[in-house]
């Protein structure tokens, strides 16, 4: 079995930069890349494998043949893969946004998924900050006033960050990642949206981008944001682990490696993602087959993949997702 390397999909939104063809090895001919959809089965945007006999299949093809051979034709299951990675590059500020839960966007938005997220600082600018949530309580009719009056920017929590910084978004949470950010974003298959603010900015037709004014007043939770846990990163001979991200839906751990780590074979895991965002790892597996992985790349190991480690001076992020037994 070997590890498939992804062909990112991507966004050249408004907001983004140069620094994911300039610094992180992505090929494009758009002129600004907002944001590579590194681990995607989404429909705006879909992740393909590069090399392999699977090479040229999108990742969704990939595992719903997998999926068909495992467990029989018919099977809807991996159809809805519950993951998005994407590296995410903010040349500019992003509107400030919120996304709905599960529940809501079940009921309103065509059964599709609400969307949890999570933030890695992968790189910043001096005096870099970002919007998390509300700097005080409101009740409903007050966000909507606030809003109205283009006053949001005085009640929202500006956080100044820096590199290795890890933010919790959980779907009701008000957000915007702020300029000059580098972040890879660990979040659920979804792409629903609800802008808020976008700085009276306008759009690549020259008209201001839309806002979801009343959706985002029914989802947005209108109190301050949790304290923010930071990860405690633990030292073992040869690298230093962290886990970012622990939720139902993904769970991430941050690998800084200086010489080697070792991980298992499988274990009811039903993939790890694999993203390198500093320096550059040799995927060392079956007894010594290796695969170089540069900074920016993405690489999935499939369910029931064997033993492997990770050599070379590196900072990865392990995404995996362990299914519940059928
Ligand atoms: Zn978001």
């Amino acid at each position: 079995m070997e590890p498939l390397k992804l062909l990112p999909a991507f966004q050249d939104y408004i907001w983004g930069g140069t620094r994911l063809r300039t610094e992180f090895g992505k090929h494009s001919n758009l002129e600004r890349i907002a944001e590579s959809w590194e681990l995607s089965c989404h429909e705006a945007g879909q992740s393909v494998i590069m090399n392999s006999v699977h090479k040229g299949m999108t990742l969704k093809e990939y595992l719903e043949q997998d999926w068909a051979a495992r467990v029989g034709e018919g099977s809807a299951r991996s159809s809805v893969f519950p993951v998005l990675i994407k590296l995410i590059d903010a040349c500019q500020d992003l509107s400030v946004q919120v996304h709905p839960d599960d529940r809501y966007a079940r009921e309103h938005e065509n059964g599709e998924n609400g969307k949890t997220e999570c933030w890695y600082i992968v790189d910043c600018e001096e005096g870099a900050a970002l919007v998390y949530g509300l700097n005080r309580e409101l009740t409903k009719a007050e966000f909507r006033t606030t809003i109205e009056k283009g006053a949001l920017m005085d009640a929202v929590q500006l956080v100044p960050v820096k590199k290795g910084d890890v933010f919790f978004i959980e779907a009701g949470t008000l957000h915007a990642i702020g300029a000059g950010i580098l972040i890879a974003e660990i979040q659920q298959n979804s792409n629903l949206t609800y802008r808020v603010y976008d700085y009276d900015r306008k759009g690549s037709d020259g008209k201001p981008r839309e806002l979801h004014i009343d959706k985002a007043v029914d989802v947005t939770k209108t109190w301050p944001a949790p304290p923010r846990r930071s990860a405690s990163r633990t030292e073992y001979e040869g690298y230093t682990a962290a886990v970012i991200a622990d939720c139902p839906y993904f769970t991430t751990t941050e690998m800084h490696i200086t010489e080697e780590a070792s991980f298992p074979a499988g274990g009811g895991v039903s993939y790890t993602h694999l993203l390198c965002t500093e320096g550059e790892a040799a995927l060392v597996y079956d007894d010594g087959v290796t695969m170089p992985i540069m900074k920016g790349d993405s690489v999935f190991l499939p369910a029931n993949f064997g033993a492997y480690q990770l050599r070379g001076e590196n900072c990865t992020l392990l995404s995996t997702q362990t299914l519940p037994r059928r």
